[in-house]
């Protein structure tokens, strides 16, 4: 079974090719990340207008080096949320236009089941169930996958993701956008013990996240310093910054695992490209006992890979759309358990 995929969710113009549900043969991915930088994020009717632009030439690319032509194609499978709607829009019409045309069966995919499944192409022996950490651009959510297409919320961010902390953070700190590998890489030259920034809604039993506040925390640490003529170094705001994000994320997971009398952490998204949040949960789970998986780099931020390996796997539960699928900006991950 072929299934091609199509990613246009945010900045990320994608198309992929899979062979059943976890053999990539191609996974091309077009970035607008030095377009919007000069904005300090992403502008949305710029990011539509580059996905019209890119759209068909990436899934060209995506079937030139899988080395299969559209009519071997047996179903096509879509992010239709969540995400940026006109963005979201240009992938879903790509989408709609070729099923219609090929006459093939249309898959509609939540970008969020996506970014977990990444890790069923990292890991082919990964199995369900585990409790997924997702840390994205926009998110920041413990899931329980129980199986292949049952999914439970066990706590989210009240407000910011942690992506989002990191990119304003680096954004003030007038590192280019977007500032999670920025911040990651100067961390490395940093004291993360130079400043206690605050770890919000950290204890026992509590599952929700709050990033707005820390970085509220680090703006000030930044003004404050700036008024009194003080000189920053900025590679200890950020270890430091880093390490409370990391320490409240390590610290939710691992009670999330043990709730969930399971003994498999999965990391997602984005944010789970960061050298330090993976080197310290790699030993923070050893030491618990828990296994842990996560994707590697390019499978870790926005890709139409994890969308075809979700589509696979809804295809096989029959969940297929038809052509009134619409995009779908605040499409949810689950319901809570
Ligand atoms: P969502 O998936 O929630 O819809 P998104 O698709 O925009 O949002 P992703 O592509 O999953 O988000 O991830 C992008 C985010 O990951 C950005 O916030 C970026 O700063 C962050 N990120 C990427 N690499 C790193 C890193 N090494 N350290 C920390 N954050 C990182
Ligand atoms: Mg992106
Ligand atoms: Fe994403």
């Amino acid at each position: 079974c072929l299934t091609l995929a199509i990613e246009s969710s945010c900045d990320e113009t994608s198309a992929a090719v899979l062979s059943g549900g976890r053999i990539i043969l191609s996974n091309v991915i077009s970035t607008q990340i030095p377009v919007h930088q000069k904005f300090g994020g992403v502008v949305p009717e710029i990011a539509s207008r580059k996905h019209i632009a890119n759209i068909m030439p990436v899934i060209d690319e995506a079937l030139r080096q899988a080395q299969v032509s559209l009519t071997d194609i047996n179903q096509i499978g879509v992010t239709y949320g969540p995400g940026l709607v006109g963005a979201l829009l240009v992938g879903v019409s790509a989408a709609k236009a070729l099923a219609f045309s090929l006459d093939i069966p249309l898959i509609g995919v939540n970008h969020l089941e996506g970014h977990i499944f990444a890790n069923f192409l990292a890991h082919p022996e990964l199995k369900p169930p585990f409790v997924a950490l997702v840390v994205s651009g926009g998110h920041t959510s413990l899931v329980h996958v129980k199986d292949y297409n049952t999914f439970y919320l066990i706590g989210q961010t009240r407000d910011d993701a942690a992506g989002e902390a990191f990119d304003k953070v680096a954004r003030v700190m007038g590192l280019p956008y977007p500032g999670g590998p920025q911040i990651d890489k100067l961390a490395k030259l940093g004291n993360a013990d130079a400043i206690a920034f605050p770890q919000a809604l950290s204890g026992k039993g509590n599952f929700e996240f709050s990033f707005s506040g820390l970085k509220s925390a680090v703006l000030n640490y930044l003004h404050n310093a700036e008024q009194k003529g003080e000189i920053v170094n900025k590679a200890d705001v950020a270890a430091s910054f880093q390490k409370a994000v990391i320490a409240v994320l390590i610290d939710k997971a691992l009670q999330a695992v043990e709730k969930a009398g399971l003994t498999k952490l999965v990391l997602a998204g984005g944010v789970a490209a960061n050298s330090a949040l993976e080197k310290q949960l790699k030993a923070s789970t050893e030491a618990a006992g828990v296994e842990f998986y996560y994707p590697n780099m390019i499978l870790c931020t926005d890709n139409a890979a994890m969308i075809g390996c979700r589509a696979y796997y809804q295809s096989l539960m029959g969940d297929f759309a038809n052509l009134y699928l619409n995009a779908i900006p605040n499409l949810k991950l689950t319901d809570k358990e």
